[in-house]
């Protein structure tokens, strides 16, 4: 379960809660002084992979790559291992 934080309403004290991404948005109490908190977004700890940055930069080149590919007869694995001789083939 993520961990949230809550500031309360009265006291602008924050609270931590961990709890199901269900009940994320529900207010809590606050545990200074148990007046209503409300869940403030806090920054997002997770951390990205190099494979999704490089995604997220440029995604469109990734669909072209991948199109490209289909169109060559390269991206057939078959083809290649056909093409291939024997290594004792001819002598
Ligand atoms: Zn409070």
């Amino acid at each position: 379960m993520p961990i949230y934080e809550y500031r309360c309403r009265s006291c602008s004290e924050i609270s931590t809660s961990l709890r199901k991404v269900s009940e994320s948005k529900d207010p809590i109490l606050c545990e200074n002084c148990a007046g209503q908190a409300q869940r403030i977004v806090s920054r997002p700890s997770v951390h990205l992979s190099n494979m999704s940055k490089v995604e997220k930069l440029d995604p469109k080149y990734d669909k072209m790559v991948d199109r490209a590919m289909n169109n060559t007869t390269s991206a057939d694995p078959e083809r290649i291992l056909k093409k291939m001789k024997p290594l004792s083939d001819g002598e």
